[in-house]
């Protein structure tokens, strides 16, 4: 019934080139900045261009240009939030949490510091996570290559995602099998076997085939109280080895 935290890592990059001969409409983490805007398919928001594909990077799904081709006139301008809430439903589909985000905004101009608040704040309401899960950084390239030449803006970020435990489960099902353990006391637990906490008998003091059909009884009906087949099927493997021996 307990199953440890499954965590995946994902490598996000962008970069996108800066419009020199324009004035305004730079956007980056969703947030308006009144500076030059960047080039791209899309409203070229750099930030979560690269917030998507570290998540497709962890979920192993590809990356953006495969889910949103700049060569599909639909995302022609668009707005890249949409493409964020689509990672979003992605995540609850799989039943993955986004633990934190680590992103660092590397550009020469503008100073962007006054706006990662907002930043923060707009990438964890579209994710749907707390602010304190998501970091931004923003470093120059101390006025070295292109982006130092103020030519473009990149951003590197890693994702780190889980598919939480399921403790609570696990929690629950110790108390019962403790209390359990009270009124048979030749009940002995079995913990973490193919990831799953289970109790059966020691069968020193039993013939082997009445504590087989003991075990089989208590541990079918807390598992099927509990509903978990996947780890109904790993008991009943460990029972049928225990009644061969
Ligand atoms: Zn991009």
């Amino acid at each position: 019934l307990y199953r440890m935290p499954i965590t995946n890592y994902g490598i996000g990059y962008d970069i996108h080139q800066i419009d020199k001969n324009s004035k305004n409409g730079l956007k980056l983490g969703g947030i308006k900045i009144p500076f030059s805007k960047l080039i791209g398919h899309s409203d070229a928001d750099v930030v979560l261009h690269a917030i998507c594909d570290s998540i497709f990077g962890a979920l192993s799904m590809r990356d953006i240009g495969y889910h949103f081709p700049n060569t599909d006139k639909k995302w022609k301008n668009a707005d890249s939030s949409k493409f964020i809430i689509y990672c979003r439903n992605k995540l609850k589909e799989k039943g993955y949490s986004v633990i934190n985000l680590d992103i660092n905004i590397i550009a020469e101009k503008p100073k962007i510091n006054k706006y990662v608040s907002k930043m923060i704040k707009n990438i964890s309401t579209l994710l749907q996570i707390k602010n304190s899960s998501v970091s931004i950084k923003a470093t120059t390239n101390e006025k070295i290559g292109f982006i130092g030449n103020g030519e473009g803006i990149e951003i590197k970020l890693q994702s780190f995602l889980s598919i939480p435990s399921t403790s609570q489960k696990a929690s629950l099902f110790t108390i019962v099998a403790d209390i359990i353990r009270i009124f048979f006391p030749d009940l002995k637990r079995y913990s973490s076997v193919n990831g799953a906490t289970s109790i059966g008998l020691n069968s020193n003091r039993l013939s082997p085939r009445t504590s087989v059909s003991t075990m089989f009884s208590i541990q079918l009906s807390l598992l099927y109280s509990l509903r978990n087949l996947e780890t109904l099927h790993s008991c009943l493997s460990i029972n049928s080895n225990l009644f061969a021996n």
